[in-house]
């Protein structure tokens, strides 16, 4: 995000932010400044919508939401910038490679060209010192072309070990775009791709997939017992026992705050309640201890909803599919899978 406000704007901002988040309460950080920043500078549709209609809907803005926000509108983009920006570089570097080559061509044709010339002024001469001459030129123009070859046999190589390294910066900058900086399994963003290409290529092979959408159970009561910090941690232990859990090509994602999403690659609803059913005892059979005291803080459960999609839908509605079987667990006692309709 770029900010190119004058003085009397961006002060004019400032204030409209400082005086918002004083009266929501919400702490005075950099990124929450960012993120209200951005909004009464009108930087970003996704934000302003977000927070217009949640103020529409009369539901309050919290702390945890301008979190949420700043990282899923404003961190994510910066980094898919600096994706974008090491693109450009790559795509700077081979111009400048093919211009070598161009180059490199047009000099061989010349020299060719230079070579061939001296054949035939060699066929109609008989004089010795004549002929020293047009080997003399032969000869300076063969150095010539060696140092060039030499030359550009080097810029060849030091491009190939920029580009090299830049592949390398790009791989892991979109695999940390990709990636949940808490759990370190896949991000929302990596679902959405992920859920879009698994539709996209069971509509191809006409295969069917399965999507399992989890939420802990009464997790918010969890963290105002023990705290966020704790609440972290088994957040992390429940995504290492949902990543252990899986495999093949099965995906699994953190969707969302204490919400995670697993594909299942051709696989119908039933395939989707065995693992569902795995994944759910594996987190209950878990003991939570806190890792500074040691103290034990009781086990933790979650409550699965299941949507097999149904070749004419969109991403969209199987989620939503899913996230109804997922309330309809919650509603019926929660600890347990659903399959939707
Ligand atoms: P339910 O069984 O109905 O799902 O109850 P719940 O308390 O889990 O549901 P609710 O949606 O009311 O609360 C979710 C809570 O998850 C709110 C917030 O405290 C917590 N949470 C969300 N994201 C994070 C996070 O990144 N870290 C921590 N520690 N807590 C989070
Ligand atoms: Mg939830
Ligand atoms: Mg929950």
């Amino acid at each position: 995000m770029e900010y190119n406000e004058d003085y009397e704007l961006s002060s004019e901002y400032a204030m409209k932010v400082l005086a918002r988040l004083k009266k929501l309460q919400i702490p005075m950080s950099p990124n929450n400044f960012e993120l209200w920043y951005v909004y009464y500078a009108r930087q970003n549709q996704d934000v302003i919508e977000f927070i217009d209609s949640t103020i529409k809907e009369g539901r309050p803005i919290t702390s945890e939401i301008c979190v949420d926000l700043h990282k899923r509108y404003l961190v994510d983009n910066k980094k898919s910038e600096m994706v974008r920006q090491a693109g450009d570089k790559m795509n700077d570097a081979l111009a400048y490679v093919s211009d070598m080559v161009r180059e490199a061509k047009v000099s061989t044709q010349q020299y060719g060209e230079s070579l061939s010339g001296a054949s035939s002024s060699l066929e109609t001469t008989e004089d010795i010192e004549e002929l020293k001459k047009i080997l003399a030129v032969v000869a300076q123009d063969t150095e010539q072309m060696l140092e060039k070859n030499r030359r550009l046999e080097e810029e060849l190589e030091q491009s190939s070990e920029e580009m090299a390294t830049l592949q390398r910066d790009l791989d892991s900058i979109r695999k940390e775009a990709m990636t949940d900086g808490l759990t370190g399994v896949s991000n929302r963003k990596a679902f959405d791709e992920k859920i879009r290409y698994v539709r996209q290529k069971s509509d191809e092979d006409d295969t069917i997939f399965t999507l399992l959408m989890i939420d802990i159970d009464h997790f918010k009561s969890f963290n105002d017992t023990y705290g966020h910090q704790v609440g972290d941690q088994v957040l992390k232990l429940v995504a290492k026992t949902l990543t252990d859990g899986i495999k093949g090509k099965d995906f699994a994602a953190r969707y969302g705050g204490e919400e995670f999403a697993i594909i299942l690659p051709e696989s119908n609803a039933m395939a989707g309640e065995v693992v569902g059913n795995a994944l759910r005892e594996a987190v209950a059979k878990k003991e939570v201890i806190n890792r500074n005291t040691g103290e034990k803080l009781g086990r933790i459960t979650m409550s699965v909803g299941i949507a097999q999609y149904s070749g004419q839908e969109s991403e969209e509605s199987l989620i939503e599919r899913a996230d109804k079987a997922l309330y309809k667990a919650k509603e019926t006692g929660r600890n347990r899978v659903v399959i939707g309709n």
